[in-house]
């Protein structure tokens, strides 16, 4: 065991000094090979082990390190697994002039006007002869409008269930074009919460157009009496 920690100390020595090796944790023996495992001493490397792996070729031969390293144990603090970029940005993380490239295979967009399977850009291409490069797919269009309908303005939020009417009736909605048309709106009224936000048709708020104020008195008003002038008498009171 001492030539084992030997090693790790030299290891160690350059970087971390060599209190980085601490106390033998244990050791484990597999194809002729001993490894001893020291706990690692040094800040940053919280659970993490030295593993000395020592060998000799016969019974004979001298015992030779074959190797020297630092392992995470299982209590180690690590990174976490790498990402590619792509999977790294989450949607709300773009900044301020910052740029985010599609790729090419973005399964989010397909050729302007080419199986964008939404006969409404279709027909628009065809008449104006004018396009975007890429337009929206099926999936990036289904994605876009499960998101919207299950974000704060889609149906099941709390404004929604307590809103008065819905934003499909509603004469601040503004349309949107396209195979969404009749999902999805624009807000356009500024006292909304949702204004300049794309709200479901199923979304409302208590600003909705059909709200009308009906003014009542602050004042208790008793229920109406008419005095017709008639006046009754009990009947045996006549002679
Ligand atoms: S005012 Fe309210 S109900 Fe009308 S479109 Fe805006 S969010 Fe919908």
């Amino acid at each position: 065991m001492e030539r084992a920690r030997d090693a790790a100390v030299e290891e160690a020595a350059d970087e971390m000094g060599a209190g980085a090796v601490g106390e033998h944790l244990e050791v484990r023996e597999e194809d002729g090979a001993v490894t001893h495992f020291f706990a690692a001493r040094h800040g940053g490397y919280r659970g993490w082990r030295w593993s000395v792996t020592l060998a000799a070729a016969d019974l004979d031969a001298p015992v030779t390190v074959s190797e020297v390293v630092l392992l995470p144990g299982d209590d180690a603090l690590v990174s976490p697994p790498w990402l590619p970029w792509d999977e790294r940005v989450r949607p709300g993380d773009l900044g301020v002039g910052d740029l985010l490239p599609t790729s090419a295979d973005d399964p989010r967009l397909v050729p302007g006007y080419v199986r964008s399977d939404d006969p409404a850009v279709e027909e628009v291409a065809r008449e104006v002869g004018l396009g975007r490069r890429t337009v929206l797919s099926r999936e990036g269009r289904d994605a876009a409008a499960q998101r919207w309908a299950e974000g704060a303005h889609g149906p099941h939020s709390d404004m929604a269930r307590a809103a008065p009417g819905r934003c499909g009736t509603c004469g601040f909605v503004v349309a949107v074009a396209g195979a969404l048309r009749g999902a999805f709106g624009v807000c356009g009224n500024a006292y909304s919460p949702a204004d300049g936000e794309v709200v479901a048709v199923e979304f409302g708020c208590g600003a909705h157009s059909d709200v009308v104020y009906e003014p009542v008195s602050p004042v208790a008003v008793a229920e109406l009496v008419y005095d017709d002038g008639v006046e009754l008498e009990p009947a045996g009171a006549r002679t």
